[in-house]
Parts: structure tokens; C-alpha cells; sequence
């Protein structure tokens, strides 16, 4: 009797398995992808001084140059960018997830998914601002925060943080994504996000854009990627994750060397949590790069932990951008090549 059950539950479960396209195997590889928002060179330098002369990307086994143009300007904005990186396709500076041929593309993300692959995004500005929305959204326009909300809503990423609850309850139409995304558990606090055993989790930090760090925001973007790395880790499925240090790139249109040094630091530790759980446990691809520099900046001298620099612009560059790579496929990400190629490689991670 007892064996005739057991044989039922088995045929069940094979017959789930071979009717969910499933493509993930044992060995496909967990993928972390690291973004610094406007994170040059010299915004690396600084940081680095600024943190004792030292940073989590000396840990790193190879580093590559990105050229970061974007179909219609040799200076790019993120959502050119971040498309570029996500889709694999280069389009117009402002438009998320669509080549300047118009076609819609498909990102690394929903790729990843595709194959089986849990997925999160976390970060430092607004989850619907361009950097994340390069891997989820479809949209003209970067600004048309509502519709990237939307977009977010009737997507099916696991787990996400960040900040901009307002596009999703505070809306035009009337509607309350919050209250629509039914399938979310939806926590209020980093311990509760901790502690929730959720499957698909949005933890929205602040109902606007999230402040600096200089002006009140906590430095825990380490404490959220150990949380989510964690949690995914506890899933028998591969994971693809991306993460953003969003505000390098705010101090650089500020101006303001202290707030890149301080949000460097912050987006160093969530750096060096990747490469500690990459070191551990394997079989992760870690690739930290920056969709562009911002500022222009220039370091021209300083004292022990201090340093001065002078900005060129309130704007972006377009100066190359490092890529840094530990775990499988890494090797591949040496060398000089256009942004799009970032997507290539991380595909052909893929097994
Ligand atoms: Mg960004
Ligand atoms: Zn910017």
C-alpha cells in the first residue's frame, strides 16, 4: 500500500517536472551583477582612498573597459545604458528596454527566468528609476514612473528593494499595485524583511526617492545583499541578482565629493558581501561595473583618508567604465568593448 502511494506521488512529481520548462541543471551558475550608478575610475579612486586605501575590487580576478555610448550620444544616461547591459541592444538615452529600431528585448533578467532562475533587484534610488527598469521595463521614457510601476506590478521578480512606493499607490488611474500584487508579502523594515520566509517579497524603503547617506539614509545596502543572498540561497534554483549603488552617480551631479565617497563605501560593502558568498559557496559569477561616469572628475591630491578632486560637469561622461569579474565565465570580461557586450557575456554564463 505504502509503496503504491509512493510510486503515485513519484509519477506525479515526474510529470509536474516534465511539463514545467524547466532548463536550469545542477551546475548552471548563480549570476550577481553589481552596478555603480555613475562610477568611473576616479570615483573608484576616491572611494577607495576614502575607505583607508582600500576596496573590494582588489579582490576581483579580472577587470575589462566598457565603452559606454549610447545609439544617439557618446554621453549616455542610465536607461541607455541599463538597456545596453540588460538587453544587449543599444538605443536612445532615456528609453527603457527598447532598441532605437523599436523593438522590445527581452533582459538578462527574463532570460535568466526563462531558465528557472530566481531573480531580485535591489538598490539605492526608487525601484521603477532607470538603472533597475533596465531589467523589467519596456518604456519610451524613463520619467513615466507610473506605467515602469505598472510594468513592475505584472512582473514576476522574487524579491525586490527599493524606494518610490508612491508610483504604485499614489497613482493617476486610482489603482493600488501594492494591493494588486497579491502574490507579494510586502514588509515594512529591514528585520522584517529578514525574517519573513516569503517567497516572492517587495520591501519598499522609502515612498519617495531614498536620501543619501549624508543626509540620514542608513549605510546597509551590505546588510540587504547578505539578506537577499541569503535567502536565494535557500532556493534549489539558481539565482540572477541585480544590485545598484543608485547614488555614486547623484553626488557626481551634485558636485559633491563626500556624497560619492560616502555612497562608494556603502556600494563597497555590498561588493565585498557578493564576493564573500561568490568565495563560499561557488559556482557564482560576480561582475561589478558602472553604466557611466558622472561629474568628470579629476583627483588632484588630498592627505591620509582625504582627498580632493574637481568636477568637470553636473553632467555624465564618456570615459570608459572598469568592469571587474570573479566566478565562472569571468575571464570573459576582459578586455575593451561596447556596453552591449555585457549582456553577451553574462548570457554565455548560461548553461
Ligand atoms: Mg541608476
Ligand atoms: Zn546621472
Amino acid at each position: 500500500m505504502m509503496n503504491i502511494c509512493y510510486f503515485k506521488k513519484t509519477s506525479v512529481l515526474l510529470v509536474l517536472f516534465l511539463f514545467n520548462s524547466v532548463t536550469w541543471s545542477q551546475d548552471s551558475p548563480n549570476i550577481i551583477l553589481l552596478i555603480g550608478d555613475g562610477m568611473g575610475l576616479t570615483q573608484i579612486s576616491a572611494g577607495m582612498y576614502a575607505n583607508g586605501n582600500s576596496t573590494a575590487l582588489e579582490g576581483f580576478e579580472y577587470i575589462g573597459l566598457s565603452k559606454t555610448s549610447s545609439s544617439n550620444n557618446l554621453v549616455t544616461d542610465s536607461a541607455a545604458s541599463g538597456t545596453a547591459m540588460a538587453t544587449g541592444v543599444k538605443t536612445l538615452n532615456g528609453v527603457l528596454g527598447i532598441s532605437s529600431k523599436n523593438v522590445r528585448q527581452k533582459s538578462i533578467l527574463e532570460i535568466c527566468q526563462d531558465q528557472g532562475y530566481k531573480t531580485a533587484l535591489i538598490g539605492t534610488s526608487s525601484i521603477v528609476h532607470a538603472t533597475p527598469a533596465s531589467f523589467y521595463a519596456k518604456e519610451d521614457s524613463r520619467y513615466n514612473y507610473q506605467n515602469i510601476a505598472l510594468q513592475l506590478s505584472k512582473h514576476s521578480i522574487d524579491m525586490f528593494v527599493g524606494g518610490g512606493s508612491k508610483h504604485f499607490m499614489s497613482r493617476k488611474d486610482k489603482r493600488n499595485l501594492i494591493k494588486e500584487m497579491s502574490e507579494y508579502t510586502f514588509v515594512k523594515s529591514i528585520t522584517e524583511y529578514e525574517k519573513s520566509k516569503a517567497s516572492k517579497i517587495g520591501y519598499f524603503t522609502y515612498f519617495d526617492e531614498p536620501p543619501a547617506i549624508i543626509e540620514g539614509r542608513s549605510a546597509n545596502l551590505d546588510k540587504l545583499t547578505k539578506i537577499t543572498l541569503d535567502k536565494l540561497h535557500l532556493e534549489k534554483n539558481p539565482f540572477f541578482i541585480m544590485i545598484e549603488g543608485a547614488q555614486i552617480d547623484w553626488g557626481g551631479h551634485d558636485n559633491n565629493l563626500k556624497y560619492v565617497t560616502s555612497e562608494f563605501k556603502d556600494f563597497n560593502a555590498a561588493i565585498q558581501e557578493a564576493l564573500n558568498f561568490a568565495k563560499y559557496y561557488g559556482n557564482t559569477l560576480v561582475v561589478v561595473t558602472a553604466d557611466h561616469e558622472t561629474g568628470g572628475l579629476a583627483l588632484l591630491g588630498g592627505k591620509k583618508n582625504r582627498v580632493f578632486g574637481k568636477f568637470n560637469t553636473e553632467g555624465h561622461s564618456a570615459t570608459m567604465v572598469p568592469v571587474f569579474s570573479f566566478g565562472p565565465n569571468a575571464e570573459s570580461f576582459k578586455g575593451i568593448y561596447e556596453n552591449t557586450e555585457i549582456f553577451e557575456k553574462l548570457k554565455n554564463t548560461l548553461k
